[in-house]
């Protein structure tokens, strides 16, 4: 079995170097082969970067999500462009909206949300979307502006009904250890009815652990318990269902040669 976790936040599961650098080597001893390293603003990418860039088997999204809205740093612009030219850069993200926590104005949050999609059309790279309480206003914004690589919606938190729409703009639907949790009726819908051509897996550690480990921080080495629920719930083969996610991951990141 091979697995690829495609969000974690490597640098919240802890904020030690060389404890990270543990993370992302046990993990690939946990058959986690890939890690996509998400920050959430741009020095926190560039520090993981650079602590991470003998690891291979880690890729990166770099952008600025919606909590950073009224603080994206000084020249944000430049450096997400300086920034997708390293090596195994493979997302705009995370990116979205976020009315929860009501970061900044919604009127900031979508310019910052649009520029970022402009941004990765014009870099020729897929984004990693962020929606918490935006539903409508995100599925809204990607119908103009989602960029030909395409998007996750990543952690996804929505009903059956809203998976349905995201999937006519062909989007791509990640879970998370959420679907795991008893009461997550509306993900386990999602998760038993959507094509799995359109399935990608994640762990957004270190949030959102899988129920077996629950009270833990979590990591990607845990990645397994959200593919073991959702093979069951959908009544097919771990292995079948791990390697099918798996393609997805490798497709989507356009990573094939990585695995050459
Ligand atoms: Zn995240």
């Amino acid at each position: 079995m091979r697995l690829i976790d495609t969000h974690a936040h490597i640098g919240l599961i802890n904020e030690d170097p060389i404890e990270q650098l543990i993370i992302v080597q046990e993990a690939k001893q946990e058959l986690v082969e890939a890690i996509v390293s998400i920050s959430n603003n741009l020095r926190d990418f560039f520090q993981i970067y650079e602590n991470l860039k003998t690891e291979s088997h880690v890729f990166h999204a770099i952008g600025v999500s919606p909590s950073e809205v009224a603080h994206p740093g000084p020249d944000w612009e430049s450096k997400i462009k300086e920034g997708t030219k390293l090596k195994r850069i493979v997302a705009i993200g995370e990116i979205g909206l976020d009315y929860y926590h009501k970061f900044g104005d919604k009127d900031s949050q979508i310019e910052l949300f649009i520029h970022q999609l402009e941004m990765a059309e014009r870099y020729n790279l897929p984004v990693v979307i962020h929606n918490r309480e935006a539903g409508e206003d995100v599925l809204n914004i990607l119908r103009e502006k989602l960029p030909a690589k395409g998007g996750i919606l990543h952690c996804y938190s929505e009903n059956y009904a809203y998976a349905q729409k995201a999937l006519e703009l062909n989007l791509f639907i990640s879970f998370a250890g959420n679907v795991t949790y008893r009461n997550a009726k509306n993900l386990h819908e999602t998760a038993l009815n959507m094509p799995l051509d359109r399935m990608l897996i994640e762990t957004e550690s270190p949030f959102m652990v899988p129920a077996a480990y629950r009270g833990k921080r979590n990591k990607p080495s845990y990645l397994v318990e959200t593919i073991k629920f959702i093979a069951e719930l959908r009544n097919m083969d771990v292995e079948e269902l791990a390697e099918k996610l798996f393609e997805n991951s490798v497709n989507f990141f356009s990573i094939k040669e990585h695995f050459a």
